[in-house]
């Protein structure tokens, strides 16, 4: 028997990274775990990770799916990028997460991620009329009706699809902005997030094909009165979900605060025009937290006060960040703290 692996792994593009995949064909019967599947290799020069003369680079399985596209026994297989010499490529963030992860087991930190996008078509935001704009933001988040959803069946379809690849999707709501969307993935431990954000994104962008519409992740796909596009990121430690836990919730909030330019730099490309502190966001250049409060960098969520444990949400992310980056800054600054 043969099946189908669609091997996916980040590209070197700048200033962010691309989703890149190929299919190999495995004239073998269906892989029991990720261990079961071959290295492969791809030409470095054509993704920004390589030059002409030393263009091979080695692609590693790392995480497997069944792939809900193809069906069968065909899997979604993504991959981690290595130089021949079996050192991780420069673009590889995943490698610098595992060894964070690794130092960092006992703490079991956790993530829940909510990917914001937005859906463009005829080369404007879905749901903008050709010329001038719709109506102003206010009725879109959540909505219902054909004035004020755009996109809702590429919506479901996605959805159903990170399902049947047996993905944490944990919920999905459209956006504040008209073609504006989001899901969530976790909670789960930084590689299982991160490797889950990579693949239901690629997801994303090959059944928005099938609908004949456009994904971007920009984190402000239209300048002025509309909201932007983040990946507010979740997180929690075992000591902070059990009792007691509000006082590791509190200086996990104040170890972000003491490394918030660090934090900021790396959380996506064109991160000063979505957090202005309009449209749900504290200003790049400030660190705030607090309950409830949207308009702060970190939001610790109402129930958690009243439970005095529970975690908190890093509202910074941009949608277009790298989750390998995000996890591992945010596992690295609070379990560096609480260790
Ligand atoms: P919001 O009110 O900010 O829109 P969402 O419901 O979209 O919140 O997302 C909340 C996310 O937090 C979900 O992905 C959920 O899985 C995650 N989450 C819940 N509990 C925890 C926890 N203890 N640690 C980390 N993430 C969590
Ligand atoms: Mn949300
Ligand atoms: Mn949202
Ligand atoms: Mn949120």
């Amino acid at each position: 028997m043969a099946y189908q692996a669609e091997y996916i792994w980040i590209d070197g593009t700048e200033p962010t990274a691309k989703i890149r995949s190929k299919t190999k064909i495995i004239h073998k019967d269906a892989p029991a775990t990720v261990a079961d599947l071959p290295i492969w290799g791809f030409d470095g020069s054509s993704t920004n990770q390589a030059t002409g003369d030393k263009s091979d680079c080695v692609l590693k399985p790392v995480f497997m799916c069944p792939d809900p596209i193809r069906g069968g026994d065909n899997v979604l297989v993504m991959c981690e990028v290595f130089l021949v010499n079996d050192t991780p490529h420069p673009t590889n963030t995943r490698a610098a997460l595992r060894e964070v992860a690794d130092k960092y087991a006992a703490q079991e930190p956790m993530f829940g991620i909510e990917q914001e996008y937005t859906f463009f078509k005829g080369g404007r935001p879905y749901g903008f009329p050709e010329t001038g704009f719709p109506a102003p933001q206010g009725g879109y988040y959540c909505g219902v009706g054909a004035d004020e959803i755009f996109g809702r069946d590429v919506v479901e379809a996605h959805t159903e699809a990170c399902l049947e690849a047996g993905l944490e999707i944990s919920g999905i709501n459209a956006e504040v902005m008209v073609g504006q969307w989001e899901y969530q993935i976790g909670p789960l431990g930084p590689l299982d997030a991160s490797d889950q954000i990579w693949v239901s994104r690629w997801l994303l962008y090959r059944i928005a094909e099938e609908f004949d519409v456009m994904v971007t992740l920009d984190a402000k796909p239209v300048k002025g009165d509309w909201n932007g596009a983040g990946a507010h990121t979740n997180f929690s430690t075992k000591a902070m979900r059990e009792d007691g836990g509000w006082d590791k919730i509190i200086a996990g909030c104040e170890a972000l605060g003491k490394k918030a330019d660090l934090h900021i730099a790396n959380y996506g490309h064109d991160i000063e025009s979505r957090l202005t502190g309009a449209h749900e966001t504290q200003r790049y250049d400030q660190f705030s937290y607090g309950v409830s409060d949207r308009g702060a960098s970190i939001r610790i969520p109402w129930q958690c006060e009243i439970d005095r444990k529970g975690y908190l949400e890093d509202r910074r992310p941009n949608a277009n960040c790298d989750p390998y980056v995000v996890t591992r800054l945010m596992v690295d600054t609070i379990c560096g703290e609480l260790a």
